[in-house]
């Protein structure tokens, strides 16, 4: 994953009209509330609630015709 956390909407107003912010790396300020703020990295989520958990293998064995 090499690209950036490019927000697509202001956190706090909704407003699309997002700029960097100075040279520091993954800070955006908000032209329409005028607020700065930053894009973090926290971590990855471990994949053990994935919808459709259930493999789909049930109930195929025992087939006799
Ligand atoms: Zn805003």
């Amino acid at each position: 994953m090499s690209a950036h956390s490019v927000p697509l909407h202001c956190p706090y107003c909704a407003g699309e009209f997002l700029y960097p912010h100075g040279e520091r790396h993954g800070a955006w300020e908000c032209r329409e509330c005028l607020r700065a703020f930053t894009v973090g990295f926290l971590g990855l989520l471990a994949p053990t609630d994935s919808p459709g958990s259930t493999s789909g293998t049930a109930a195929v064995k025992g087939e006799s015709s």
